[in-house]
């Protein structure tokens, strides 16, 4: 894996010059720089940066590639896209969205009524709004409450029962209007062609959404009968997220294709719109044989605009407006989340651990010579030696003629013969080389909790690129597994020999050494979850400035103790009380010591549940 595969999945995004990565914008800062003076400030544990002009991109490059396909094939319907807040519903991504879509008519997609709130508040009047997920009677009043406020909104419908509340709050809401306002009505239709993939459930016949065929018919006849049939204008599906391959689109859009010129030509005047959802993909992968997606969105749109294209001539309709949903990609790239590793685990397997005697049992004095002599020629063979010559002596030890240190020099020796073979070896790649890196594995533990952070990577196993901020002067040689601080075992990401990651050898103690997860802006925020109780991280929003500097924004401090038991509806006045008079009470504690364990205890309260760390405490020894 050259340069942490950073042109497989970086987009560009971000470069490494001399031993950094830097954001390939403006004065290209580095992540680095800008972490340490965010650190400075007083903020520790892991960080999540957002990037608006990573934002912008993504939509300046959605809308501009589709008029792009658009204009080659002489495409006669707009194209129109709208974000799915359920990827990313967090403020200040929020707002940076609303802000950098100024000028594309970017709307909302809401699935919620709380979704709902943010889209009728936060979508300029007249860009476009969908509703789709199931409604009951009350988010379907406030589709028509938003419509009277002039919002350009559509409600799509999932199901006959919803249509006929549709049908019940349109009487309510219009019977004594001298202006009936109603929303826009969607269909969305349950396709017989199922995505593919970890996510392939929202596509497909076994749906939890969409109507079918029939049920289709049979809403178009309802809408008729209660002169709503103006209204629907636009046919929906969704075949599920991150589609790696591009067959099930085309499949999708053949068959919705379809559904529209037959309602069309069945009398659907309005019908002018069709929207085909998410599932555009992310390229996450950081190795060229694991690669997740198998096309460009260039060919994503053409061919969405060639099938529509082909269909409406086919079947003699016009040409129908394109709707997008995507929302992954859109938001993945635009968050970085930064963790420091807090400590590496197998340092007991370092040189200066050694505890060689006078005299040594002969093996381990061989292992030694072993160990001191290994060159490129001789790797091989001296590898196999030293792997049985440790076989031998815990056999020895297990007979009980060698002692516990001779033991201990056993495993560290074996251990860095190992690690030198493999990278005096590193250009043969063998199978058995592979396997030996398990071994020899290094575990860093850094200060971040996975469940909260990606969650997406402990419940679908998806990999999301990572790297640290500096030494990339240097080839990284530990076969690396990362650990995060929370007690649950699954709180892992284990070194894989497919997909192996290499870290630096550091001593933490001395040097800080960051890590960085790119393209967690998608989904992984809001299912995260509070395992253990580590709640979101500090959060700040990187703008880039006219003369090309950046500024560091709208900066949130991730959770302190006290708020987060108040969030699980603790009464955080009787925990408060009772700390306070087990304190009183203690006989243990003199008077004086009483009030500054208090003082203690209330600063603790008044910060994060993640841990301090090593180079936090170095920190201040320096400044001093
Ligand atoms: C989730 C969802 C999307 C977004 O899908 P992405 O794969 O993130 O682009 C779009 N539309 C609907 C209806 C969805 O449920």
């Amino acid at each position: 894996m050259k340069n942490f595969g950073l042109d497989i999945w970086s987009d560009d995004n971000f470069i490494i010059k001399g031993d950094t990565v830097k954001i390939n914008h403006a004065n290209q800062p580095s992540l680095l720089q800008i972490t340490q003076e965010i650190r400075e400030k007083g903020y520790k544990g892991p960080l999540l940066l957002r990037f608006p002009h990573l934002i912008q991109k993504q939509i300046s490059t959605l809308f501009s590639t589709f008029e792009e396909a658009k204009k080659e094939f002489g495409y006669r319907g707009n194209f129109h896209a709208v974000f799915p807040l359920k990827v990313n519903q967090f403020p200040n991504f929020i707002h940076a969205l609303i802000d950098v879509s100024q000028h594309y008519d970017y709307g909302l997609e809401a699935g919620s009524k709380a979704e709902l709130i943010i889209a009728i508040t936060k979508t300029p009047l007249g860009a476009p709004i969908t509703v789709n997920g199931f409604k009951d009677k009350e988010m379907i009043s406030l589709c028509f409450i938003a419509a009277k406020m002039g919002h350009n909104i559509t409600v799509t419908i999932e199901g006959l029962g919803e249509l006929e509340t549709i049908i019940e709050v349109n009487e309510e809401f219009n019977k004594d209007s001298d202006i009936p306002v109603s929303p826009k009505i969607g269909a969305r239709i349950r396709l017989h062609s199922s995505g593919i993939g970890i996510w392939a459930k929202s596509g497909g016949y076994t749906s939890k959404f969409g109507l079918t065929s029939t049920e289709l018919l049979e809403a178009y006849g309802m809408l008729k009968q209660h002169k709503l049939l103006d209204r629907l204008w636009m046919i929906h599906f969704h075949i599920g997220s991150q589609m790696g391959d591009i067959a099930p689109l085309k499949k999708a859009l053949r068959e919705a294709g379809n559904i529209y010129a037959e309602l069309k030509r069945r009398g659907a005047d309005s019908l002018t719109a069709i929207n085909i959802g998410g599932g555009l993909a992310v390229e996450y992968s950081q190795h060229g044989s694991s690669i997740e997606r198998n096309y460009s969105l260039r060919e994503f749109a053409n061919d969405v605009v060639y099938l529509m294209q082909e269909i409406a001539k086919r079947k003699g309709v016009e040409e129908p407006d394109i709707f997008t949903e995507s929302g992954r990609y859109i938001a993945a790239s635009h968050s970085v989340l930064i963790a420091p590793v807090l400590e590496l685990f197998s340092q007991e397997y370092h040189k200066k651990a050694l505890r060689l005697k006078e005299k040594n049992p002969p093996l381990v004095q061989e292992l030694h010579d072993l160990f001191n002599t290994i060159n490129r020629k001789n790797a091989r063979e001296y590898l196999h030696d030293a792997l049985d010559h440790m076989e031998s002596l815990l056999t020895l030890f297990d007979l009980g003629y060698i002692d516990l240190e001779d033991r201990s020099n056993t495993e560290i020796l074996v251990n860095l013969i190992i690690k030198k073979a493999i990278s005096l070896l590193r250009n043969e790649g063998s199978g058995e080389l592979k396997k030996l890196q398990d071994r020899i594995q290094e575990r860093y533990l850094v200060n971040f909790s996975l469940f909260q952070s990606l969650p997406d990577f402990w419940g679908l196993a998806q990999q999301f690129p990572v790297m640290p901020l500096d030494r990339l002067d240097t080839t990284p040689t530990n076969p690396a597994s990362i650990w995060d601080i929370t007690c649950d075992s699954d709180g892992e990401i284990g070194f894989n020999r497919e997909l192996p990651l290499y870290l630096h050898d550091i001593d933490v103690s001395k040097e800080e050494y960051f890590l960085a997860f790119f393209l967690t802006g998608a989904y992984q925020e809001v299912l995260g979850m509070q395992h253990n109780l580590f709640t979101h991280p500090t959060e700040c929003v990187i703008n880039f400035n006219q003369d090309g500097s950046y500024s560091i924004d709208d900066l949130i401090e991730a959770q302190n103790l006290m708020d987060v038991l108040d969030d699980l509806d603790y009464d955080t006045g009787i925990i408060d009380k009772a700390l306070k008079y087990q304190i009183e009470e203690s006989n243990l504690i003199s008077q004086e010591e009483k009030r500054e364990l208090l003082g203690k205890l209330y600063l603790y309260l008044s910060e994060n549940s993640y841990l301090k760390t090593i180079q936090a405490q170095n920190e201040q020894g320096q400044a001093k």
